[in-house]
């Protein structure tokens, strides 16, 4: 599998003339070399790999990196780097432009001196858009858990409880059902607060008739999940019943329009115009969905200027919404994986309106 992945940067190879990538965003080393610490970088050229990391990875790594030499650095990593370039006839080593600071910049170019240092741009995301059958999987799993979690404690949510709580106990039970932690910090915003579509979980307590939206995911083994449930404390009213019942619409709508080929900005206009006809365009302000992987945020991105194609294997979101300043919101997302004719939902929490 990992060999699978390596072999995907073939193209990168060719494209820039390289001899060898320097990766040392981790996400990517996992997904390379399947490394999960905090600390190690991997070099990898046409023929070899070699996962670099000090004294204190060194044991983690025998257990788990996979397809590269383990070699132990001194203090200065880059010392290592520089001596298997000369070892081995690396002239131009590519690194990722975006994880790597203007220092750090400096300090490669002065260690790796006399090495053509080639700047790969956000293409090189690319290298994680589909994911393979283990990453689905894997995927999968944290979505399930991440659902079930969600679901054991959604009867917490009733008048005098804090938002913040509703977050508390949430983590809590992710963390009882195996989780490493939560995906981000999540999204619990009640009556007004909806309004808000990154409103944070704040110590407002819940009141009966509002409609709470709650944005959650775990995290495990490195995979994310992503999830929007906009359930009501007793009846919410029929605006915000109109309101939710369009979103729902736009979000089934989207959901059956996701198979491979579909321009990832043509996916997004399948909600946004039907949100945009019954007269909410104004109100829904931001992209349809995001991919979803060993980041919480990764490619493609769907908004209505994204020229990304959907293929089978990536795994988005689709999380329509309407926020009303004064009023409140509604927002409803799954995370979905493309298959070969249309998508499967990993994330299991029913959408339909929820009345506590
Ligand atoms: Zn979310
Ligand atoms: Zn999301």
């Amino acid at each position: 599998m990992l060999k699978s992945r390596r072999s995907n940067l073939k193209r990168f190879f060719e494209k820039h003339s390289l001899d060898a990538v320097l990766f040392s965003d981790l996400r990517n080393v996992r997904y390379l070399c399947g490394f999960s610490g905090t600390e190690g970088a991997l070099l990898v050229s046409t023929n070899n790999a070699w996962f670099l990391c000090d004294s204190r990875y060194t044991a983690q790594a025998a257990e788990e990196v996979q397809g590269a030499e383990i070699r132990e650095c001194g203090a200065i990593r880059l010392d290592t780097v520089a001596a298997l370039a000369a070892d081995y006839d690396l002239h131009r080593v590519g690194f990722e432009a975006a994880h790597t600071t203007v220092s750090a910049y400096r300090r490669m170019s002065e260690k790796l001196n006399g090495i053509d240092l080639v700047e790969l741009g956000s293409d090189l995301d690319e290298i994680r858009i589909c994911k393979d059958k283990a990453e689905i999987e894997q995927l999968a799993s944290v979505a399930e858990l991440s659902s079930r979690a969600f679901e054991a404690i959604m009867g917490e949510i009733k008048p005098g409880v804090r938002e913040v709580d509703i977050a508390l106990a949430l983590e809590f039970e992710m963390r009882r059902l195996g989780a490493e932690g939560k995906a981000f910090d999540f999204i619990v915003a009640s009556g007004e607060r909806g309004s808000m579509p990154h409103g944070r979980a704040s110590d407002k307590i819940i009141c009966s008739g509002e409609m709470i939206t709650v944005d959650f995911g775990a995290l495990k083994d490195g995979y994310h999940s992503d999830e929007t449930v906009t359930v009501a404390c007793g009846d919410p009213g029929t605006r915000a019943r109109e309101i939710h019942a369009i979103v729902k619409t736009a979000h089934d709508l989207a959901i059956e329009a996701v198979r491979p080929g579909i321009i990832c900005r043509d996916l997004d206009d399948v909600a946004r115009s039907y949100i945009r006809d019954k007269g909410y365009g104004d109100y829904f302000g931001h992209g349809l969905g995001h991919g979803v992987g060993l980041e919480i945020h990764e490619m493609p991105t769907l908004s209505p200027r994204s020229t990304a194609v959907l293929q089978e294997g990536m795994v988005i979101t689709v999380e329509p919404g309407i926020y009303i300043q004064g009023f409140g919101g509604v927002r409803i997302e799954d995370t979905v994986t493309v298959t070969s004719d249309g998508c499967r939902v990993l994330t299991g929490v029913d959408k339909k309106l929820i009345i506590l």
